[in-house]
């Protein structure tokens, strides 16, 4: 049996060694599966007997949602001032709403609950026309993880453009695919172009700012607006060196997450024109996104907006230093593009075509046989397959630049072993 097989036997076999941090272990069938983005079995971590297990470390790589709220944001929200803000008075709701609108360059903001609501709103708000039709990139989130929301919720039809492995589109086929037969009664009208920064799929990659003035040059040219999915564009301002304000102001509308990089447990900031808000907050209500005391959840936005923009930087930073060690690692077992690698995001590559990538991801996620002896503790490291066979790292507020170098350290003792059981 080849090292991947037995590793991956094992996995199935065994339970997983216990966790400093009960983490719970990910199972096979998570694993297993590409497309798969959580969560995980319910089976509780082993903690260590009297004898006294060596310390596991867990590093979690596989999403920037895993963050949990540190001290201050929990402070901060259990001491909220809070109101009815279906009523609109909840006072730290609206404080948190100025706050982004400010920093986002936008008339108005509005506090929703995910991402995926935000994104919807902005679909229902901008084709508010039966036939009304949006222009999405192929492999964005908006197309591919959020249900056909446009569809099956909204019913506005989506028509697509490629995703270059930049995030961006090639301007003429996005030209292309707007129409211009209104009010010919055959074709859809096209309404939006919505464009993701940082893109997920393709690695988190920063979209450049001249493309993102040539997209709003088309839309104007035409009479459409543009939505940006930024669920990660603090992410972008931030390898940019700009306010977000500079990206922004070639978009109409935007969705910004405060539930990833930057830390918060929930909730979605969704900006825009007052008139295009003001639509906005209907569209919430009808899809029970209206919340009550909800200042308890935009205290810990706050935080997230004005506390951690700042330390994004050392997200990009470790990504980088991980990405760079993948690249030295010996064997070479792995194919990444350094100059890809722009934020917090790493997609990388097995050369091996006999290790899969669920293979590779299950051997991480375990302790592995000698292991303990070789490192001096057993480490555990979280990440996911992903899409076109690669596999795909997140850093985040939870992952130190300690946690970086333990992470190198057991891909480096997977890839020696690899090496030894293929000899
Ligand atoms: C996470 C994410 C969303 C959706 O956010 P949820 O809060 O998980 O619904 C939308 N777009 C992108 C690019 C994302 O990464």
């Amino acid at each position: 049996m080849s090292f991947s097989c037995r590793v991956l036997f094992k996995l199935l076999n065994q339970s997983v060694v216990a966790s400093s941090k009960a983490v719970r272990p990910p199972n096979a069938a998570m694993l297993g599966q590409s497309s798969v983005r959580g969560y995980y079995s319910a089976r509780r971590p082993r903690l260590p007997g009297p004898g006294g297990a060596a310390p596991v470390r867990v590093v979690d790589l596989r999403s920037d949602t895993v963050t949990k709220p540190g001290r201050s944001m929990r402070q901060a929200m259990a001491e909220a001032e809070v109101g009815d803000d279906v009523m609109g008075e909840d006072p730290t709701v609206n404080e948190l709403q100025k706050i982004a609108a400010d920093m986002f360059g936008m008339e108005a903001a509005l506090f929703v609950p995910s991402g995926t609501m935000s994104n919807l709103i902005a679909v229902m708000v901008h084709c508010r026309e039966r036939s009304d039709e949006i222009i999405v990139g192929d492999l964005s989130h908006l197309h591919i993880y959020e249900q056909g929301g446009s569809a099956q919720l909204a019913g506005v039809h989506s028509t697509t453009v490629t995703t270059l492995p930049d995030g961006t589109f090639d301007l003429q086929q996005l030209e292309s695919k707007i129409r211009h037969d209104y009010p010919d009664p055959h074709y859809p009208r096209s309404r939006l172009i919505c464009v993701e920064n940082t893109h997920n799929i393709q690695g988190g990659r920063v979209l450049p700012l001249n493309f993102l003035q040539e997209v709003r040059a088309l839309a104007d040219k035409y009479g459409l607006s543009v939505h940006m999915d930024g669920a990660r564009v603090m992410n972008a301002a931030v390898a940019q060196g700009v306010p977000p304000s500079t990206i922004l102001q070639h978009t109409h509308t935007v969705s910004v997450c405060l539930s990833k990089g930057l830390g918060a447990p929930v909730g979605t900031m969704l900006a825009g024109p007052q008139e295009f808000i003001t639509r906005a907050e209907r569209c919430r209500k009808a899809l029970g996104g209206g919340m009550r005391q909800a200042g308890i959840l935009a205290a810990a936005g706050k935080i997230s907006l004005l506390d951690m923009v700042g330390r994004l930087e050392e997200d990009h930073c470790n990504a980088k230093t991980f990405a760079q060690a993948l690249l030295e690692c010996h064997p070479p077992l792995f194919t990444v593009d350094m100059a890809a690698v722009e934020t917090n995001i790493l997609r990388f590559y097995l050369r091996e075509p006999s290790l899969s990538p669920t293979e590779f991801c299950a051997s991480l996620s375990q302790v592995c046989e000698g292991e303990e002896a070789a490192l001096g503790q057993g480490i555990q490291v979280l990440m996911f397959p992903h899409f076109g066979n690669s596999v795909r790292a997140v850093w985040h507020f939870g992952i130190s630049s300690e946690d970086t170098q333990l992470a190198i350290q057991k891909i480096q003792f997977v890839a020696s072993q690899y090496l030894k059981n293929k000899l």
